[in-house]
């Protein structure tokens, strides 16, 4: 389980998240959604120590992480193998294949032997549907390929969640499909997820419960259905505002 008391982060004078206090249970996936603005990417870069927010306090399984304390790069390090970023620009290494890119952190990082690791990259490939691509450089795959083996390296290093901002956002629709379904297939495997999506009609089928933020402050926190069936008028005029 990965919980937030009171999170609070400040850009200036911006308040973006204020007084944040919520969970995120294992095995389940979270949806965070709100308007452009309302702090979304900000609060999932401060689950993965990617922004520092001012005070509050994160627990991840048993670590736990005082804000508003120095944090030790073990810490950090500790905290990224509970938490794996997908990040939106894929960030794949372009001299390495497919195969390389995967193994990559299971060797260096979790110094897994390198056999061990390949032949784990190989079923990881399978199950997004690119086993055909291995010994293929990134600069060869399409926007939603690129995307899949991100999310192939992330799983690869089995972090407890996997953190993923518009995974599909800079993809076109088509592609952008091939992209959830892997999602969703990773979802049924009870990987625990914590998604930012614009795709309201995946965020209804893939999640387990809802964060909606608001200029920074949590409006609902609750299972998938009360939200889209909400009579809170902000909310039904997001959900307007999103078809
Ligand atoms: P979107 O849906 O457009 O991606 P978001 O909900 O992810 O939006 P954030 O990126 O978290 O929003 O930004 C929240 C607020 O914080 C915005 O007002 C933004 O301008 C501000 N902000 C974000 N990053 C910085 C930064 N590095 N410096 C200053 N302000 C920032
Ligand atoms: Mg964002």
């Amino acid at each position: 389980m990965i919980s937030v008391e009171n999170l609070t982060k400040s850009f200036g004078d911006n308040v973006v998240l204020d007084h944040i206090s919520t969970a995120f249970p294992a095995e389940e996936t979270t949806v965070i959604l709100g308007p452009s603005g309302s702090g979304k990417s900000t609060f999932l870069r401060s689950l993965n120590l990617l922004e520092r927010p001012e005070s509050g306090v994160l627990h991840l399984e048993d670590l736990t992480i005082d804000y508003a304390q120095p944090i030790s790069s073990k810490t950090t390090l500790a905290a990224r193998q509970v938490t794996e970023m997908v990040f939106q620009s894929f960030n794949l290494f372009p001299h390495l294949t497919v195969l390389k890119n995967i193994i990559e952190g299971p060797v260096h990082v979790l110094k897994t032997p390198k056999a061990d690791a390949e032949k784990e990259a190989r079923e990881l490939l399978q199950q997004v549907g690119l086993a055909d691509k291995a010994d293929s450089y990134p600069a060869q795959l399409s926007g939603g390929q690129a995307q899949r083996v991100a999310i192939a390296r992330s799983l690869a290093m089995h972090p407890r969640y996997i953190l993923l901002d518009e995974p599909t956002s800079a993809l076109d629709p088509e592609l952008e499909l091939e992209v959830l379904k892997v999602l969703l297939k990773i979802h049924d495997e009870n990987q625990s997820m914590i998604i930012v999506t614009h795709n309201m009609s995946f965020a209804k089928q893939v999640a387990n419960k809802i964060l909606f933020l608001e200029h920074g402050k949590m409006r609902y926190d609750g299972p998938t259905a009360g939200f889209f069936n909400s009579d809170d008028a902000r909310i039904q005029a997001f959900l307007a505002s999103m078809t």
